[in-house]
């Protein structure tokens, strides 16, 4: 099969691969879309510890399930060939204390399909039994695909609890924070600001119904505190995680608010943490998704609350390394890229 690899820093290249075995308990599935994610551009730059060359990334995947191993039977009984599926890439356990309570998103031994083991850059991928999820009936491939970023949004919005009538500041016009930016409004916000240095992003975060600002001409921290009665908001979401983003969501957020911090930018950064304490500001982490997450947006994605239409670019997965240097370098209008192999 053919298969995009990423061989080191800027360098990928379609390489021809034996098709994968399906072993016990996994399914082979045939990739349809393969989404690129932001954690998959700084793997691309050599910037991440998860990711070692060679390897083929791809994680947020639907597909069409071709073979089943022995033992799928037994471990996720509603799986058969011919089946159109979406994938939670984050494997689990199962049986440690974070997996027997919902979040098995931080299992002590959990793997990220694409990064622990062979992703969906490919025509092929095999994956455990218990992370595939069917499409709802209706829903198209391309749709499914975009489960696994939807559901990374869900999980902000979980965080960020109900916010009827309130305001709140998402930092960042990427998928993420387009995505977060729609989930605080569904969580009740009737404000929702956003900010990016990059104009074409904020133009996708206004058409999505956000306040844009621009820091290169506004004063984020100061205007939102200026339109919220100088008390600032009550949630603020970094979606970028560079330290004076994260600095940026602690000034902008209300005394006894919640900052969530969920890009990751930088691994570790300066907070003015004096200022947490003063102000007893909550701040949370915020790492992927639950399963129940992951099915949630797939119910939103049905129900056609959550999108990034029409910033979704399809392109052969053999463009997949053009893609890569564009959206590392001049990512533009674009929210989404979604390699078909
Ligand atoms: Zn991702
Ligand atoms: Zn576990």
């Amino acid at each position: 099969m053919r298969a995009l690899v990423w061989e080191g820093a800027r360098e990928m290249a379609m390489r021809e691969k034996p098709e994968p075995s399906v072993g016990p308990g996994e399914v082979l599935i045939k990739v349809a879309y393969v989404g690129i994610c932001g954690s998959e551009l700084s793997g691309y730059l050599g910037h991440n510890a998860l990711r070692v060359p060679p390897l083929v990334m791809g994680h947020e995947f639907s597909g069409e399930i071709v073979a089943l191993g022995p033992e799928v039977e037994s471990r996720n009984p509603s799986l058969t060939a011919g089946q159109m599926v979406t994938v939670n890439p984050l494997t689990y356990c199962g049986t440690c204390v974070y997996c027997r309570n919902g979040l098995n998103q931080l299992c002590y031994s959990r793997k990220l399909i694409g990064a622990a083991r062979p992703g969906a850059y490919a025509e092929y991928v095999t994956v455990p039994a218990e992370v595939v999820s069917r499409l709802p009936a209706g829903m198209s491939l391309r749709t499914g695909a975009m489960t696994e970023p939807v559901a990374v949004g869900v999980r902000i919005g979980e965080m960020a609890g109900k916010l009827d009538g309130e305001s709140a500041l998402v930092v960042g016009a990427g998928p993420i924070g387009l995505l977060a930016l729609q989930v605080l409004k569904a969580q009740g916000a009737s404000r929702v600001f956003i900010s990016d240095l990059d104009a074409e992003r904020l133009a996708m975060g206004a058409a999505l119904g956000g306040k844009a600002l621009n820091p290169r001409s506004v004063d984020v921290v100061k205007y939102v505190k200026e339109a919220t009665g100088g008390l600032g908001v009550p949630v603020a979401v970094d979606a970028v995680g560079a330290a004076v983003t994260r600095a940026q969501s602690v000034a902008a957020t209300r005394s006894a608010g919640t900052v969530i911090l969920t890009g990751l930018h930088e691994e570790t950064s300066a907070m003015p943490a004096a200022e947490i304490i003063r102000r007893e500001i909550t701040v949370r982490g915020s790492f992927a998704y639950s399963p129940a997450n992951f099915a949630e947006a797939l119910h939103r994605l049905e129900q056609g609350t959550m999108r990034l239409d029409p910033w979704i670019v399809e392109a052969p997965l053999a463009d997949g390394g053009k893609w890569f240097d564009r959206l590392v370098d001049a990512p533009g209008d674009v929210a989404k890229v979604l390699l078909v192999p």
